[in-house]
């Protein structure tokens, strides 16, 4: 039968110059390795692992222009060239005037939030994110969650569920009045609430407020790209805005800014602080020399900054973004035409799936994320990650949080896997669907002291 023509697809807008063999083991292998390493992805070998979706930071592929850049790297310990490259390509296209403390993304975190927060300081934020709240916290501030009520709740597909609910933050300058609240934290294609965008109208409505109120935006544009991409495709008048002229627009509406390189712009790691206040930045320039280095490198080699500078700038090209969201939204519609529950709308940097409707025999006390990640390591080889009780930890008396969303995510890294990578893990994921009922959970022989979804052990029950 000769089909007709319905569609005309996306491709990747690059071709492969070199590949990374992978290794494929037997399901006794497979068995036996989760075993060792206690039913937790996390203490996996890589080279036991056949496609890896345990998270999308640092596992960029390069692309040759990175990589040829690398050489240009100038090592020099003050005035780096490699500097004012990352600054002017910082500059041009964040939106951002002065850059300094280019450290991995916390290191950045770390730096601002010791020059703004001070004790009894409240930080209200779209969700809060591991290492930011952290460093918040810190610094002598609390955390408090403004985010709109629908990123809470896995099966609402409003298309902004990045949003700030502007009611949620008067609230919170009546209750301690603005001088208490040094910044909003914003971040873009909010990671814990499942790759989710914020849209343009509410950025605005938000600068409109906090500049009423004297209050800066901090943002944290980690995955700003994908955020500006999400916007282009689902809010009215940005239909024919590039990706490029969203983020500068995006970035127009903040004060300062902290950015983990190591997830939109394809690196493998690295990251800055970048504002638009003097004084800020002569400080973070005073303190990056205690932490980590001269202001010029701050951390980071030289051929490290001239990646990144190359990778801001094809991180916001419109066709690798289609083609990176693309294919996330691709992995999300083959899991969903099996009928696996997954966390709607898809996002931005992965596919997060129900665990606890994929195992609902199975009581919250038997770790069902958990469980689910290890069945589909067994199963095929491919490691993804909980996103659930076993990450939400204990409270400070020692009980047990207990989440709303019990959570298996499939991240993504950029340009590094192809659609029939995408085919297999959806068929793996099908074919432990189909045998569910026969799982048993799991039981804890071993918990770490602090974040214990990284170094907890496991059994089956
Ligand atoms: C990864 C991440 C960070 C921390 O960055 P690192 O480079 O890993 O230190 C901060 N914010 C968000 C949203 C992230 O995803």
């Amino acid at each position: 039968m000769i089909k007709k023509l319905q569609k005309r697809s996306w491709a990747e807008p690059y071709k492969m110059k070199m590949v990374e063999l992978l290794k494929q083991t037997t399901r006794g292998q497979r068995s036996r390795a989760i075993k060792a390493a206690g039913y937790n992805t996390f203490l996996l070998k890589s080279e036991d692992v056949y496609i890896d979706l345990l998270t999308d930071s640092g596992t960029n592929a390069m692309s040759d222009r990175q990589w040829s850049a690398l050489m240009l790297g100038d090592e020099a310990y003050a005035g780096s060239n490699s500097y004012y490259k990352l600054e002017k390509a910082v500059q041009k296209f964040l939106w951002l005037q002065i850059f300094s403390a280019h450290t991995p993304g916390r290191g950045a975190e770390n730096i601002l939030s010791r020059i703004l927060i001070r004790k009894g300081d409240v930080v209200p934020g779209n969700m809060y994110f591991t290492t930011t709240r952290l460093h918040q916290e810190l610094a002598g501030g609390t955390f408090e969650d403004i985010i709109i009520d629908e990123a809470h709740d896995p099966t609402n597909e409003f298309p902004f569920k990045g949003n700030v609910d502007l009611e949620k933050l008067t609230r919170l300058i009546k209750k301690h009045g603005a001088k208490k609240i040094p910044y909003v934290s914003i971040a873009t294609n909010v990671n814990m609430a499942g790759g989710q965008p914020i849209s343009m109208k509410n950025l605005k409505e938000l600068r409109k407020f906090t500049k009423q109120h004297g209050i800066r935006i901090i943002h944290d544009m980690t995955r700003v790209a994908e955020n500006a991409y999400f916007i282009q495709q689902r809010e009215k008048g940005y239909e024919k805005k590039s990706v490029k002229d969203i983020v500068k627009e995006i970035c127009s509406l903040t004060d300062g800014a902290t950015m983990s390189a190591k997830k939109d712009a394809l690196v493998n790691i690295g990251g800055f602080m970048a504002t638009n206040e003097w004084d800020v930045f002569e400080e973070a320039r005073n303190l990056v020399v205690i932490y980590e280095g001269l202001h010029t490198y701050g951390g980071l080699a030289g051929r490290d900054m001239e990646a990144i500078a190359v990778g801001i700038e094809e991180s916001l090209n419109d066709r690798h973004q289609q083609a990176r969201i693309g294919q996330v939204e691709y992995l999300g519609q083959q899991l969903e035409s099996y009928g696996i529950p997954i966390v709607k709308p898809i996002g931005g940097h992965g596919v997060f799936v129900d665990a606890k409707a994929f195992l609902p025999h199975l009581t919250q006390d038997e770790f069902p994320a958990q469980t689910l990640a290890a069945e589909l390591y067994i199963e095929s080889g491919v490691r993804t990650m909980e996103r659930g009780m076993v990450s939400a930890g204990r409270k400070p008396n020692g009980e047990n949080y207990y989440p709303k969303l019990e959570l298996v995510r499939f991240t993504i890294p950029r340009r590094v896997y192809t659609q029939a990578h995408m085919d297999v893990v959806a068929e793996s994921a099908a074919a432990v669907f189909a045998r569910r009922n026969k799982i048993r959970g799991l039981k804890v022989v071993y918990e770490p002291k602090y974040l214990r979804f990284f170094q907890a052990r496991f059994e089956r029950k």
